[in-house]
């Protein structure tokens, strides 16, 4: 693994997930908070007009517009937008990063999450390290969910993504600033760290990870109009396993819809806002536990 020269700290790639947007403004005004001697700090805003509007995004998510050839070329304010950022930050850029970190906020309940959309050693090495030190973070892959292609940090090869909740669009909450604004520092910290071969905490043995695996949607009629709710018993438990024929979603006629799958799973991003949009009820996943040597 190679030195970390450049690293781009983003907030508000979401126009209305103001923790990011704030914590973007922190380090703008108070630097030493996120200036370490061996590889420089940037920080950017990713959507200044959908941050402007209080909204998600003017034309066309932000997190996915970036990356793949069908989307060159594309017209809309966010793809525009993309091409600056990638013209800046990219590989080929005016200012190239070798990492990224990118804040978001949810209405679900993750509590703190980091999306990671590798598992290489490098990642799990820096999972591990902010394992230790924030032992109630929690751990996402979105291998497989095509994140890796087309989000804002994967104008970077290695980036973390930084998920808190719950908290309504367009609001702030104190305490999940605060975790926000201290994992970035000790992101930055492992990445000193790793430039100074200096050693670091001893990791833990092992580490729970939740694979991405699917997304379900909202029970919907012909016309996309929704016909259930997700379950009062469903409502909050990101992370709870969910087994075959337990309540998932309840109809306005308070009819229970089970869930139909074989496997268990564990749902995460249950209810987001987001994503009624996209089709999407809650992402599941699997557990996976990881020895590290
Ligand atoms: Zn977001």
């Amino acid at each position: 693994m190679d030195r970390i020269n450049r690293v781009l700290i983003t907030g508000g790639t979401h126009g209305n997930e103001m923790i990011g947007v704030y914590a973007i403004k922190t380090f703008l005004s108070q630097p030493d908070l996120v200036r370490r001697s061996s590889f420089e700090t940037l920080t950017a805003l990713g959507n200044p007009e959908a941050i402007a509007a209080n909204r998600r995004y003017i034309d066309h998510d932000l997190n996915r517009s970036f990356g793949t050839p069908a989307q060159l070329g594309a017209t809309g304010y966010e793809w525009q937008r993309a091409a600056v950022l990638r013209e800046q930050f990219g590989p080929k850029g005016q200012q190239p990063v070798d990492f990224v970190i990118d804040l978001h906020s949810t209405t679900s309940n993750t509590g703190v999450m980091l999306i990671l959309d590798s598992l290489s050693g490098f990642t799990l090495g820096l999972t591990a390290y902010i394992s230790r030190v924030h032992p109630g973070v929690k751990l996402y892959s979105s291998e497989g969910s095509g994140r890796q292609q087309d989000s804002l940090r994967s104008l970077a090869p290695h980036r973390i993504g930084i998920e808190v909740g719950p908290l309504a669009h367009g609001t702030l909450n104190a305490e999940l600033f605060q975790k926000t604004k201290t994992i970035v520092q000790t992101t930055l910290d492992y990445l000193e760290h790793h430039n100074l071969g200096v050693a670091n905490v001893e990791p833990p043995t092992e580490l729970t990870l939740y694979q991405y695996i699917d997304v379900l949607d909202y029970p919907r009629d012909g016309d996309g109009n929704l016909l259930a709710m997700i379950h009062p018993q469903r409502q909050w438990q990101d992370y709870a396993p969910l087994w075959q024929g337990e309540p998932l979603f309840l109809t306005f006629g308070q009819e229970v819809i089970p869930y139909q799958g074989n496997a268990t799973v564990y749902p995460v991003f249950i209810n987001e806002a987001a994503y009624y949009e996209k089709g999407i009820a809650l992402c599941l996943t699997e557990k996976r536990v990881y020895q590290l040597e």
